[in-house]
């Protein structure tokens, strides 16, 4: 591995890997910031850290997620890799929204843990280790927000968490688009993958109010009338290749607001192949928008950004079908 950039900056957000039972609550909570021992092995690197929120996945939110985007950058120029620690529940969403939004070419690594600090096997400290070992190398930069866990390296775009407990947690299609593993004489990372080039999105605001519902057999779109008069956008989880049952052709046609069509299924495009009502190709006719490859709620991150820019409905759904993401 080439020398080592001299400062890392580790960004802790809280999370299972900042976590350990309270002894006075009913669970886990986001105590402390996660140990930097194993970074010891990064020898004469420089660590800043710095903790702008403590807060489980759960509670993160788009204005958290752009409160980082502004310290990223403030950080970036001086350092020579980033890492965010984040708990895992929407780590993807907040590397996605990194990743539409960061003017930085640094390294940068989100990364996470599955078993807390008092557990035996703690997966949190090898996470960052690897994590930062990532960030620093010089093949990283320019390659946007990634996210290592289990030694795997994930593109920002495609990974999404596939597991509740395993501390394989992190997968999606099409798979890692890199491994980094501990050799005999120090970490060999390897990369087989460039993430695609990314916009860098500059949104007035993230508060734009964006719901998600999701489809099943028999739905009649309940739910559906008070979602797209509170909302400023929807994302449907719809089915299969993005089909929906009768009932909610005549409800999105009506509806003014934008209206995104992502797929439960956990692999594949949305796309407009169906004729009977519902079906793909009669709701991208009835005004509805393919969210391509994105899964819901990152399809709902993009729809905030792009509804913060002040986009309209037809400049929206360019961006979602000319793959701008
Ligand atoms: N529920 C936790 C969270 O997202 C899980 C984790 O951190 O891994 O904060």
């Amino acid at each position: 591995m080439d020398a080592l950039p001299s400062r890392l900056t580790v960004i802790h957000t809280g999370g299972t890997i900042a976590s350990r039972p309270d002894p006075h609550g009913a669970g886990l909570t986001p105590q402390q910031a996660p140990l930097l021992s194993g970074l010891s092995l990064l020898g004469e690197v420089k660590i800043s850290e710095l903790q702008p929120f403590n807060l489980p996945g759960p509670h993160i939110t788009p204005a958290h997620m752009e409160t980082l985007r502004g310290l990223i950058e403030q950080q970036a120029a001086e350092s020579g890799g980033i890492v965010i620690t984040h708990g895992t529940d929407t780590l993807e969403e907040t590397a996605f929204y990194l990743h539409l939004t960061l003017a930085t070419s640094a390294g940068m690594v989100l990364t996470g843990s599955m078993r807390h600090a008092e557990e035996i096997s703690g997966d949190g400290p090898g996470n960052l280790r690897d994590a930062a070992q990532v960030a620093l190398h010089p093949a990283t930069r320019g390659r946007g927000p990634l996210v290592v866990f289990g030694g795997d390296i994930y593109d920002a775009r495609t990974v999404t968490k596939v597991h509740t407990t395993s501390v394989d947690a992190f997968g999606g299609y099409p798979g890692p688009i890199g491994r980094i593993d501990q050799g005999a004489s120090g970490p060999e990372v390897h990369y087989f993958a460039r993430p695609e080039p990314r916009p860098v999105y500059r949104p007035e605001h993230v508060s734009a109010r964006v719901e998600i519902l999701y489809a099943y057999a028999g739905w009649r779109g309940e739910g559906y009338p008070e979602a797209a008069t509170r909302a400023d956008g929807l994302v449907i989880a719809a089915l299969g290749t993005g089909n929906l049952p009768p009932e909610l052709l005549p409800l999105i046609a009506e509806t003014s607001i934008p209206v995104v069509i992502a797929t439960r299924t956990h692999a594949g495009p949305v796309l407009p192949i169906y004729g009977y009502p519902g079906g793909g190709a009669t709701l991208r006719r009835a005004g509805a928008v393919a969210a391509s490859f994105l899964n819901a709620h990152k399809a709902r991150i993009l729809l905030i950004v792009l509804l913060g820019l002040g986009l309209n409905k037809s400049e929206i759904a360019e961006v979602f079908e000319g793959g701008a993401f």
